[in-house]
């Protein structure tokens, strides 16, 4: 008898081994994913987390060069019939309808929707022109409004369900002085993603919140006018505020693009298959040193 035991261990812990050398499958093959902002700093991150595990990616962008050159880093890693892109501007419901309807005919639907594509721009309350506040709402409130409705338009019609993600901001929980605009479309970003949780849950269309706090690196909205801003806000230069922002959270340390990319994929994969109407703060812990 011990040595039939001898036996049947060796040959477990042999059956083991093969399968531990054996190609695991990627969580994502098969799926079809849009990611607005595709070429930012954030949205490209996400794209090549998804690609990484399987899923066919769309990125979506208003800024046709960045795209080509987004591109261009996947180019000898994804091939083209796995990445695509699509010149489109979020605060366009015409544009945004036919870029689902060309994924339907380029890859047969969408299953994974990213919205991300946003900007950054504020002033104090009393300089915040009406064109200013309006451009905050138009791209994030009204353009993860639209990239929303038309991807529940093509869920439901496939009767699949589907994970939706939004890239909002702690900014969207926690006030941040100067940048009264940008926070209020942020909250409505949250507020919005509530709101189709509850409608998509009956089709098991998920809807769930990346919360990013400041992403310096590879982010393009740090080195606009909403660096400058936030420069004068604090004081200090770039490299003042990413220390500023490491310093003030909780784990000393600070928020990169594949940190958020790596939550985005949380939502968007099975692992979260319970989760909808919630939020991932990625902060280091910045939300809770903030509100203390
Ligand atoms: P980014 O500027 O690098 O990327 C944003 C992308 O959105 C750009 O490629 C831009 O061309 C695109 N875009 C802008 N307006 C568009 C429009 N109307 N239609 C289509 N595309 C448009 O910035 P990022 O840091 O990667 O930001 C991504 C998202 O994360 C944004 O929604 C932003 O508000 C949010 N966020 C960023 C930070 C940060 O510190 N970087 C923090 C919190 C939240």
């Amino acid at each position: 008898l011990p040595e039939q035991e001898a036996f049947d261990i060796e040959y477990w812990l042999l059956e083991e081994a093969k399968l531990q050398r054996m190609p695991k499958p990627k969580s994502l093959a098969g799926r079809v994913a849009i990611v607005t902002g595709g070429a930012g700093g954030i949205g490209s991150a996400t794209a090549e987390r998804l690609l990484g595990e399987g899923a066919c990616v769309v990125l979506a962008d208003i800024d046709a060069e960045a795209l080509d050159k987004t591109m261009s880093n996947f180019a000898g890693r994804y091939s083209k019939d796995v990445v695509r892109t699509v010149s489109m501007n979020v605060t366009d419901e015409n544009a945004v309808d036919e870029a689902y309807a060309d994924m339907a005919v380029e890859f047969g639907g969408v299953d994974i929707v990213v919205s991300n594509a946003g900007i950054a721009s504020s002033a104090p309350v009393e300089d915040t022109t009406l064109e200013l506040w309006n451009r905050n709402m138009s791209i994030l409130s009204t353009g993860y409004f639209l990239v929303s409705r038309a991807a529940f338009r093509m869920l439901k019609a496939q009767d699949l369900g589907g994970s939706i993600v939004f890239i909002a901001s702690k900014n969207g929980l926690a006030a941040s002085p100067g940048a009264s605009a940008y926070c209020t479309a942020k909250a409505s970003e949250i507020h919005l993603a509530r709101c189709l949780a509850l409608e998509g849950a009956p089709h098991g269309i998920r809807v769930n919140v990346v919360n990013p706090d400041a992403v310096l690196r590879g982010s393009k909205i740090w080195s606009g006018e909403w660096l400058d801003q936030r420069a004068s806000t604090y004081k200090t230069d770039k490299d003042g505020l990413e220390e500023m922002y490491r310093q003030r959270s909780l784990l000393k340390r600070s928020v990169l693009p594949e940190d958020i990319a790596e939550a985005t994929y949380f939502f968007a994969c099975e692992a979260s298959s319970k989760s909808t109407g919630n939020i991932i703060n990625v902060d280091a812990g910045n939300v809770q040193a903030f509100t203390r």
